[in-house]
Protein backbone atom coordinates (compact mmCIF):
# COMPACT_ATOMS: atom_id res chain seq x y z
CA UNK A 1 0.00 0.00 0.00
CA UNK A 2 1.09 3.65 -0.84
CA UNK A 3 2.37 4.92 3.08
CA UNK A 4 0.49 8.24 2.64
CA UNK A 5 -2.18 8.22 5.44
CA UNK A 6 -3.70 11.02 7.57
CA UNK A 7 -4.06 10.15 10.89
CA UNK A 8 -7.19 12.06 12.77
CA UNK A 9 -6.77 12.21 16.29
CA UNK A 10 -10.28 12.50 17.28
CA UNK A 11 -9.43 12.43 21.35
CA UNK A 12 -7.10 15.65 20.32
CA UNK A 13 -10.35 16.92 18.58
CA UNK A 14 -12.33 16.76 21.73
CA UNK A 15 -10.00 18.25 23.57
CA UNK A 16 -9.34 21.51 21.40
CA UNK A 17 -13.32 21.56 21.70
CA UNK A 18 -12.70 21.87 25.30
CA UNK A 19 -10.50 24.47 25.50
CA UNK A 20 -12.81 26.98 23.48
CA UNK A 21 -15.40 25.68 26.16
CA UNK A 22 -13.12 26.49 28.78
CA UNK A 23 -11.68 30.27 26.52
CA UNK A 24 -15.50 31.32 26.70
CA UNK A 25 -17.74 29.15 28.72
CA UNK A 26 -20.69 31.60 28.91
CA UNK A 27 -21.44 31.02 25.45
CA UNK A 28 -22.88 28.05 23.35
CA UNK A 29 -21.18 26.39 20.89
CA UNK A 30 -21.50 25.12 17.23
CA UNK A 31 -18.59 23.20 15.85
CA UNK A 32 -18.05 24.09 12.27
CA UNK A 33 -17.49 21.17 9.73
CA UNK A 34 -17.78 22.95 6.73
CA UNK A 35 -15.46 21.59 3.47
CA UNK A 36 -15.45 18.06 5.11
CA UNK A 37 -14.57 19.57 8.58
CA UNK A 38 -11.35 21.40 7.12
CA UNK A 39 -10.51 18.02 5.50
CA UNK A 40 -10.67 15.96 8.21
CA UNK A 41 -13.73 13.85 7.73
CA UNK A 42 -17.06 15.40 8.11
CA UNK A 43 -19.08 12.57 10.32
CA UNK A 44 -16.38 11.23 12.25
CA UNK A 45 -15.55 14.76 13.41
CA UNK A 46 -19.27 15.76 14.00
CA UNK A 47 -19.84 12.32 16.11
CA UNK A 48 -16.70 13.39 18.34
CA UNK A 49 -18.00 16.66 18.49
CA UNK A 50 -21.52 15.31 19.73
CA UNK A 51 -19.88 13.50 22.03
CA UNK A 52 -18.04 15.84 23.65
CA UNK A 53 -21.22 18.50 23.79
CA UNK A 54 -21.26 20.74 21.14
CA UNK A 55 -24.31 22.69 21.07
CA UNK A 56 -24.61 22.91 17.38
CA UNK A 57 -22.61 22.05 14.40
CA UNK A 58 -21.92 24.12 11.08
CA UNK A 59 -21.21 23.58 7.61
CA UNK A 60 -21.80 25.84 4.67
CA UNK A 61 -24.65 24.26 2.23
CA UNK A 62 -27.75 21.33 2.29
CA UNK A 63 -25.50 18.95 0.83
CA UNK A 64 -23.49 18.89 4.04
CA UNK A 65 -25.96 19.06 6.01
CA UNK A 66 -27.61 16.42 4.76
CA UNK A 67 -25.13 14.19 4.67
CA UNK A 68 -24.76 14.71 8.61
CA UNK A 69 -28.77 13.81 9.03
CA UNK A 70 -28.24 10.57 7.21
CA UNK A 71 -25.49 9.48 9.29
CA UNK A 72 -27.72 9.82 12.02
CA UNK A 73 -26.34 13.20 13.74
CA UNK A 74 -29.02 14.71 15.57
CA UNK A 75 -27.71 18.10 16.74
CA UNK A 76 -28.75 21.90 15.49
CA UNK A 77 -27.16 22.04 12.47
CA UNK A 78 -26.65 25.62 10.65
CA UNK A 79 -26.26 26.36 7.22
CA UNK A 80 -23.25 29.40 6.81
CA UNK A 81 -24.47 30.08 3.89
CA UNK A 82 -28.33 29.54 3.90
CA UNK A 83 -29.68 27.90 0.97
CA UNK A 84 -29.31 28.88 -2.62
CA UNK A 85 -32.99 28.00 -4.57
CA UNK A 86 -36.34 28.27 -3.27
CA UNK A 87 -36.33 24.02 -3.58
CA UNK A 88 -34.35 23.88 -0.62
CA UNK A 89 -36.76 25.42 1.51
CA UNK A 90 -39.10 22.58 2.17
CA UNK A 91 -35.70 20.18 3.02
CA UNK A 92 -35.22 22.77 6.05
CA UNK A 93 -38.12 22.34 7.77
CA UNK A 94 -37.68 18.38 6.63
CA UNK A 95 -34.66 17.65 7.86
CA UNK A 96 -34.75 20.65 11.19
CA UNK A 97 -32.20 22.68 9.32
CA UNK A 98 -31.57 26.17 10.58
CA UNK A 99 -30.45 28.72 8.04
CA UNK A 100 -28.38 31.81 7.58
CA UNK A 101 -30.46 34.80 5.90
CA UNK A 102 -27.78 37.14 4.37
CA UNK A 103 -29.68 38.50 0.74
CA UNK A 104 -33.18 40.15 0.29
CA UNK A 105 -33.66 37.45 -2.10
CA UNK A 106 -33.90 34.38 0.17
CA UNK A 107 -35.87 36.60 2.17
CA UNK A 108 -38.35 36.96 -0.91
CA UNK A 109 -38.18 32.51 -1.91
CA UNK A 110 -39.40 32.63 1.39
CA UNK A 111 -42.52 34.75 1.22
CA UNK A 112 -42.95 33.24 -1.88
CA UNK A 113 -42.95 29.65 -0.74
CA UNK A 114 -43.48 29.76 2.81
CA UNK A 115 -42.11 26.59 5.06
CA UNK A 116 -44.74 24.34 6.12
CA UNK A 117 -43.79 24.67 9.60
CA UNK A 118 -41.48 27.65 11.09
CA UNK A 119 -37.96 27.73 10.58
CA UNK A 120 -35.38 29.50 12.92
CA UNK A 121 -33.12 31.90 10.76
CA UNK A 122 -29.31 33.50 12.06
CA UNK A 123 -30.19 37.45 10.36
CA UNK A 124 -26.67 38.23 8.90
CA UNK A 125 -25.41 41.71 9.17
CA UNK A 126 -22.67 42.96 7.18
CA UNK A 127 -20.78 44.66 9.80
CA UNK A 128 -17.86 45.15 7.11
CA UNK A 129 -16.32 42.57 5.86
CA UNK A 130 -18.62 43.18 2.46
CA UNK A 131 -18.67 39.17 1.64
CA UNK A 132 -22.35 37.86 3.29
CA UNK A 133 -24.68 40.05 4.57
CA UNK A 134 -27.28 42.88 5.04
CA UNK A 135 -26.66 46.44 5.27
CA UNK A 136 -27.83 48.63 8.12
CA UNK A 137 -31.48 49.24 5.98
CA UNK A 138 -31.74 45.98 4.80
CA UNK A 139 -31.40 44.05 8.12
CA UNK A 140 -33.65 46.38 9.65
CA UNK A 141 -36.57 45.73 7.35
CA UNK A 142 -35.75 41.81 6.96
CA UNK A 143 -36.04 41.75 10.87
CA UNK A 144 -39.50 43.33 10.36
CA UNK A 145 -40.46 41.31 7.65
CA UNK A 146 -39.56 38.25 9.89
CA UNK A 147 -41.55 39.65 13.10
CA UNK A 148 -44.60 39.71 11.43
CA UNK A 149 -44.27 36.27 9.49
CA UNK A 150 -44.16 33.75 12.65
CA UNK A 151 -45.21 30.98 10.42
CA UNK A 152 -42.10 31.82 8.79
CA UNK A 153 -39.91 31.78 11.25
CA UNK A 154 -40.02 30.83 14.66
CA UNK A 155 -36.74 32.16 15.99
CA UNK A 156 -34.55 35.08 15.07
CA UNK A 157 -31.22 35.22 16.39
CA UNK A 158 -28.44 37.58 14.39
CA UNK A 159 -24.98 37.09 13.61
CA UNK A 160 -22.02 38.75 11.69
CA UNK A 161 -18.45 37.65 11.14
CA UNK A 162 -15.38 39.43 11.20
CA UNK A 163 -12.64 40.20 8.39
CA UNK A 164 -9.65 40.72 10.39
CA UNK A 165 -10.06 39.14 13.99
CA UNK A 166 -6.29 37.26 13.20
CA UNK A 167 -4.47 40.55 13.19
CA UNK A 168 -4.87 41.37 17.53
CA UNK A 169 -3.44 45.44 16.80
CA UNK A 170 -6.49 45.81 13.97
CA UNK A 171 -8.81 48.31 15.07
CA UNK A 172 -10.83 47.13 12.26
CA UNK A 173 -12.53 44.46 14.15
CA UNK A 174 -13.22 47.08 16.98
CA UNK A 175 -15.37 48.91 14.25
CA UNK A 176 -17.36 45.55 13.10
CA UNK A 177 -17.75 45.36 16.86
CA UNK A 178 -19.51 48.22 17.22
CA UNK A 179 -21.36 48.21 13.97
CA UNK A 180 -22.79 45.25 15.04
CA UNK A 181 -23.29 46.31 18.55
CA UNK A 182 -25.29 50.04 17.61
CA UNK A 183 -27.68 47.52 15.46
CA UNK A 184 -28.81 45.37 18.12
CA UNK A 185 -28.04 46.55 21.39
CA UNK A 186 -31.71 47.04 21.63
CA UNK A 187 -32.63 43.79 20.50
CA UNK A 188 -32.65 40.62 23.08
CA UNK A 189 -32.44 38.10 20.17
CA UNK A 190 -29.33 35.54 20.28
CA UNK A 191 -26.26 36.83 18.98
CA UNK A 192 -23.26 35.07 17.53
CA UNK A 193 -19.70 37.06 16.25
CA UNK A 194 -16.78 35.10 17.12
CA UNK A 195 -14.60 32.87 14.26
CA UNK A 196 -11.89 31.27 16.15
CA UNK A 197 -9.52 34.15 15.88
CA UNK A 198 -12.53 35.88 17.96
CA UNK A 199 -12.90 33.49 20.61
CA UNK A 200 -9.35 33.66 21.38
CA UNK A 201 -7.90 37.15 21.33
CA UNK A 202 -11.40 39.66 21.18
CA UNK A 203 -12.78 38.64 24.23
CA UNK A 204 -15.56 41.43 23.94
CA UNK A 205 -17.00 39.53 20.98
CA UNK A 206 -18.23 36.58 23.19
CA UNK A 207 -22.04 36.61 23.26
CA UNK A 208 -24.84 33.82 23.36
CA UNK A 209 -22.66 31.83 20.68
CA UNK A 210 -19.65 31.21 19.25
CA UNK A 211 -18.15 29.70 16.04
CA UNK A 212 -14.97 27.75 15.96
CA UNK A 213 -13.51 26.26 13.15
CA UNK A 214 -9.48 26.24 12.76
CA UNK A 215 -8.62 26.18 16.27
CA UNK A 216 -10.96 22.95 16.86
CA UNK A 217 -8.48 21.72 14.54
CA UNK A 218 -5.45 22.20 16.06
CA UNK A 219 -4.17 25.26 14.36
CA UNK A 220 -3.70 28.60 15.29
CA UNK A 221 -5.49 31.43 13.57
CA UNK A 222 -2.91 34.10 14.64
CA UNK A 223 0.46 34.26 12.37
CA UNK A 224 2.50 35.54 15.66
CA UNK A 225 1.20 32.78 17.96
CA UNK A 226 1.80 28.72 17.28
CA UNK A 227 -1.41 26.55 18.60
CA UNK A 228 0.58 25.33 21.34
CA UNK A 229 0.00 28.73 22.96
CA UNK A 230 -3.36 27.93 23.35
CA UNK A 231 -2.80 24.22 24.49
CA UNK A 232 -4.14 22.96 21.19
CA UNK A 233 -3.21 20.21 19.88
CA UNK A 234 -2.88 18.68 16.08
CA UNK A 235 -5.78 16.98 14.62
CA UNK A 236 -4.55 15.76 11.35
CA UNK A 237 -0.95 13.54 11.46
CA UNK A 238 -0.14 13.38 7.41
CA UNK A 239 2.35 10.15 7.56
CA UNK A 240 4.33 8.22 4.78
CA UNK A 241 7.39 6.58 4.18
CA UNK A 242 10.70 6.73 2.84
CA UNK A 243 10.25 5.30 -0.54
CA UNK A 244 13.94 5.70 -2.23
CA UNK A 245 17.79 6.21 -1.26
CA UNK A 246 20.45 7.56 -3.34
CA UNK A 247 23.89 9.24 -3.15
CA UNK A 248 24.30 12.45 -5.30
CA UNK A 249 27.12 13.80 -6.22
CA UNK A 250 28.36 17.33 -5.96
CA UNK A 251 26.62 19.94 -8.34
CA UNK A 252 23.84 17.22 -9.59
CA UNK A 253 20.54 18.72 -9.45
CA UNK A 254 17.23 17.47 -7.45
CA UNK A 255 13.83 17.68 -8.90
CA UNK A 256 11.93 19.57 -11.80
CA UNK A 257 13.09 22.58 -12.65
CA UNK A 258 16.76 20.97 -11.67
CA UNK A 259 16.21 23.91 -8.86
CA UNK A 260 18.06 22.21 -6.17
CA UNK A 261 21.98 21.49 -6.53
CA UNK A 262 23.93 19.05 -4.38
CA UNK A 263 26.75 20.88 -2.05
CA UNK A 264 28.72 18.22 -1.30
CA UNK A 265 27.97 14.45 -2.11
CA UNK A 266 25.40 13.35 -0.13
CA UNK A 267 22.54 11.13 0.40
CA UNK A 268 18.55 12.31 -0.30
CA UNK A 269 15.40 10.84 0.41
CA UNK A 270 12.53 10.48 -1.80
CA UNK A 271 8.91 10.46 0.17
CA UNK A 272 6.01 9.51 -0.78
CA UNK A 273 3.53 12.26 -0.52
CA UNK A 274 3.17 15.55 -3.57
CA UNK A 275 0.49 17.91 -4.92
CA UNK A 276 -1.75 15.46 -5.93
CA UNK A 277 -2.52 14.44 -2.08
CA UNK A 278 -2.57 17.87 -1.00
CA UNK A 279 1.15 19.05 0.29
CA UNK A 280 1.62 22.41 -1.32
CA UNK A 281 3.85 22.55 -4.48
CA UNK A 282 4.97 25.83 -3.41
CA UNK A 283 7.07 24.70 0.06
CA UNK A 284 10.10 26.25 -0.58
CA UNK A 285 13.62 24.43 -0.10
CA UNK A 286 13.79 23.64 3.98
CA UNK A 287 10.49 22.85 4.68
CA UNK A 288 11.02 21.04 7.52
CA UNK A 289 10.25 17.07 7.37
CA UNK A 290 10.37 14.96 10.10
CA UNK A 291 12.02 11.76 9.90
CA UNK A 292 13.81 9.34 12.49
CA UNK A 293 13.48 11.98 15.80
CA UNK A 294 14.88 14.71 13.18
CA UNK A 295 13.77 17.60 11.34
CA UNK A 296 15.16 17.31 7.95
CA UNK A 297 14.97 20.19 5.00
CA UNK A 298 12.91 19.39 1.88
CA UNK A 299 14.81 20.24 -1.38
CA UNK A 300 13.74 20.86 -4.68
CA UNK A 301 10.49 21.22 -6.38
CA UNK A 302 7.17 18.94 -5.17
CA UNK A 303 6.37 16.89 -7.82
CA UNK A 304 2.55 15.28 -7.63
CA UNK A 305 3.20 11.78 -6.18
CA UNK A 306 6.62 12.51 -4.69
CA UNK A 307 9.06 14.90 -2.72
CA UNK A 308 12.68 14.79 -1.95
CA UNK A 309 14.59 15.80 1.01
CA UNK A 310 18.19 16.19 2.39
CA UNK A 311 19.37 13.23 4.16
CA UNK A 312 22.70 14.67 5.23
CA UNK A 313 21.41 14.88 9.54
CA UNK A 314 20.11 11.35 9.05
CA UNK A 315 22.32 8.73 10.65
CA UNK A 316 21.55 5.61 8.52
CA UNK A 317 18.36 6.30 6.82
CA UNK A 318 16.25 3.12 5.36
CA UNK A 319 13.56 2.57 2.77
CA UNK A 320 10.51 2.31 4.83
CA UNK A 321 11.34 5.04 7.37
CA UNK A 322 8.39 7.03 8.60
CA UNK A 323 8.16 10.16 8.30
CA UNK A 324 6.00 13.28 9.39
CA UNK A 325 4.97 16.21 6.87
CA UNK A 326 2.88 17.89 9.91
CA UNK A 327 1.21 17.03 12.76
CA UNK A 328 3.09 16.56 16.18
CA UNK A 329 6.27 17.10 15.58
CA UNK A 330 5.61 19.88 12.37
CA UNK A 331 2.84 22.37 13.28
CA UNK A 332 0.84 22.70 10.24
CA UNK A 333 1.03 26.32 10.20
CA UNK A 334 5.14 26.24 10.23
CA UNK A 335 4.48 24.36 7.12
CA UNK A 336 2.14 26.59 5.73
CA UNK A 337 4.23 29.35 6.90
CA UNK A 338 7.38 27.24 4.14
CA UNK A 339 4.40 27.59 1.70
CA UNK A 340 3.52 31.02 2.02
CA UNK A 341 -0.18 29.68 2.91
CA UNK A 342 -2.25 29.62 5.94
CA UNK A 343 -3.22 26.32 7.28
CA UNK A 344 -6.83 26.34 5.83
CA UNK A 345 -6.35 25.60 2.73
CA UNK A 346 -3.33 22.54 3.41
CA UNK A 347 -6.24 21.08 5.57
CA UNK A 348 -9.19 21.13 3.19
CA UNK A 349 -6.65 20.50 -0.01
CA UNK A 350 -5.78 16.65 1.22
CA UNK A 351 -7.25 15.09 -1.54
CA UNK A 352 -9.39 11.90 -1.48
CA UNK A 353 -6.69 9.50 -2.55
CA UNK A 354 -5.08 9.88 1.16
CA UNK A 355 -6.59 7.56 3.21
CA UNK A 356 -8.07 8.70 6.78
CA UNK A 357 -7.52 6.48 9.77
CA UNK A 358 -9.34 7.58 12.70
CA UNK A 359 -7.74 7.14 16.49
CA UNK A 360 -9.75 7.57 19.30
C1 LIG B 1 -15.82 29.29 8.47
C2 LIG B 1 -16.58 30.19 9.34
C3 LIG B 1 -16.31 30.25 10.71
C4 LIG B 1 -15.14 29.54 11.35
O1 LIG B 1 -13.98 30.27 11.11
P1 LIG B 1 -12.54 29.86 11.71
O2 LIG B 1 -11.65 30.95 11.31
O3 LIG B 1 -12.17 28.57 11.05
O4 LIG B 1 -12.74 29.71 13.17
C5 LIG B 1 -17.14 31.05 11.49
N1 LIG B 1 -18.15 31.75 10.94
C6 LIG B 1 -18.42 31.74 9.62
C7 LIG B 1 -19.54 32.55 9.06
C8 LIG B 1 -17.64 30.97 8.77
O5 LIG B 1 -17.88 30.97 7.46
Amino acid sequence: MRPLQAIIDLSALKHNFLIARQISPKQKLMAVVKANAYGHGLIECAKAFEEVGADALAVSCLEEALQLRENDIKKPIILLEGFFEKNEIPLLVENQLQTVLHHPQQLTYLLENPPLKPISVWLKFDSGMNRLGFNLEQFKVVYQKLLERPDISNKIRLMTHFACADELRNNFTLNQIQHFEQLTKALNNEKSLSNSAALLGWKQTHADWGRPGIMLYGSSPFLEQPASNFDLKPVMILKSKLISVKTCQRGETVGYGATWECPETMQIGIIAAGYGDGYPRHAKSGTPIYLNNQKIPLIGRVSMDMLAVDLRLCENPQIGDEVELWGKHISIDEVAQCAQTISYPLLCGITMRVPRLFQN
